[in-house]
């Protein structure tokens, strides 16, 4: 039989994005708030980060992931949000129906509003075709660190990994601890694509050799892995033959890029960024199908769980005045914002004219003592100095809702 349930918001994933807007929709005056997430315990990929590094911007505070987590679990259960654990969304309509199961049956929740918090997953072997026959010993990344950290299981003695991404540099460092010889981290680009200071603090630290420009062509081994070829990238990223070297090892780790979890937005017709690959929003971040809400990293990688609270608070409250019929409705058309020079991507991408937005970008290349310039209708609003820009980090500007009030074009760009 199917159990139907009728709620004012229904926030899908209980990471750090789904907690803070869970908790933000009820603050804000919806009443019956469910979240709804697929694992066993609240906290999301927070659960197995054991390092610190998180809540530095939001409480001043190097604390581990379990650490955060904790305090926007407490506020949760202070608030008497309901929640549903081992219980998977797995039909999302345009009309805000979810269908979702467990182990008490399949359920209807009939929401006003939702907020989009399914976060992201790994991009795997399959996904980057590295050739060779198929052992055991190869994993992603975060599964490395979920086998480590939460099940306590070895995976290896000597490891290669794949990608300088910030989850490969963390195993770097974890694996490193655990007694394993980490041979190399091996990146395609001529720069690290993880923070800095993961670089320093996870393979400079300990030494561990990164080969930039380099990628791995072939996994070797039978029943297991024995070896890794990795070769030398030309500047379109292909391997060049007479390059290749040979690298020892009985485990691979792929840190290879993150996907937005975005099935379920796409069955309810959102539209999806091709940059990002999350959904497209305005500056109440909410999506193409009105009511529906996205923050976190279904609606773009974040590099820090900081923001991804400070925006799922955003998404919380606009899901919550869109449930209580309190949403203001616009009175000029959102503007799309162009991106200019060595922009990769905008969120939001649509700006409500008059509205204050918080606006996050990423650019393709590094670079040093670059200016981040918002135009607004030809005239320079925002120039903001950036030190140094990288891929891996993003940028952040406040842009008031003074600037938009009247305006009809909205240029981005970092350049010189
Ligand atoms: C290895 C690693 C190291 C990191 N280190 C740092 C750091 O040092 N400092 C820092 O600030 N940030 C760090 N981050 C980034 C930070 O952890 C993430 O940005 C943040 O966790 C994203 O939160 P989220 O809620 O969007 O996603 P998640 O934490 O991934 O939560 C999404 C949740 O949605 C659930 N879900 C998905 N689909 C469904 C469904 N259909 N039904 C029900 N539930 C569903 C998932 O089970 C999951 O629990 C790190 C991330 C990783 C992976």
């Amino acid at each position: 039989m199917l159990n139907e349930i009728e709620v004012d918001v229904a926030v899908i994933g209980g990471g750090p994005a789904g907690l803070a807007a869970a908790i933000s929709a009820k603050e804000n005056g919806a009443e019956k708030v469910l979240l709804i997430e697929r694992g066993s315990r609240l906290g999301g990929i927070l659960n197995q980060c054991i390092h610190d590094g998180f809540g530095l911007v939001l409480f001043n505070k190097s604390l581990t992931g379990p650490e955060y987590a904790e305090i926007f679990i407490e506020k949760l259960l202070e608030l008497k949000i309901d929640y549903m654990l081992n219980s998977m969304v797995l039909e999302l309509t345009p009309s805000k129906k979810l269908y979702v199961a467990n182990k008490n049956g399949y359920h209807l929740i009939k929401a006003k509003a939702v907020v989009l918090a399914m976060g992201c997953r790994e991009r795997t072997r399959g996904a980057i075709k590295i050739a060779g026959s198929r052992p055991s010993g190869v994993y992603t990344a975060g599964l490395a660190q979920n086998f480590i950290n939460l099940q306590n299981l070895m995976i290896g003695r000597t490891a290669v990994i794949l990608g300088s991404g910030d989850v490969g540099l963390i195993m770097a460092r974890r694996l490193t601890l655990e007694g394993v010889k980490i041979q190399a981290v091996v990146e395609i680009m001529p720069f690290p694509y993880g923070l800095r200071r993961n670089v320093v603090q996870c393979l400079e630290d300990y030494n561990i050799p990164l080969y930039l420009s380099h990628t791995v062509t072939e996994i070797l081994g039978r029943d297991r892995v024995e070896a890794v070829k990795i070769a030398k990238v030309d500047e379109n990223l292909k391997p060049i033959p007479g390059t290749e070297k040979i690298i020892p090892c009985d485990t691979v780790l792929l840190s290879v890029g993150l996907i937005p979890e975005n099935e379920l937005s796409r069955q309810a017709g959102v539209e999806i960024d091709p940059r990002t690959q999350g959904p497209v929003v305005n500056s109440m971040l909410q999506t193409s199908v009105k009511g529906i809400f996205a923050c976190g990293n279904v609606l773009h990688v974040n590099d820090l769980v900081d923001y991804v609270t400070v925006e799922a608070r955003k998404a919380g409250l606009w899901a919550a005045k869109y449930a209580l019929n309190q949403l203001p409705e616009p009175d000029r058309k959102e503007i799309t914002i162009t991106l200019g020079e060595n922009v990769r991507s905008a969120v939001p991408q649509k700006i409500i004219p008059g509205l204050d937005t918080s606006l996050f970008f990423r650019v393709y290349k590094p670079g040093k003592n670059k200016t981040l310039n918002i135009i607004v209708d030809g005239n320079k609003i925002i120039q903001k100095h950036c030190p140094s820009v990288t891929p891996s980090e993003m940028l952040k500007a406040d842009l008031k809702g003074e600037y938009t009030l009247n305006a009809e074009k909205i240029h981005v760009e970092v350049c010189e």
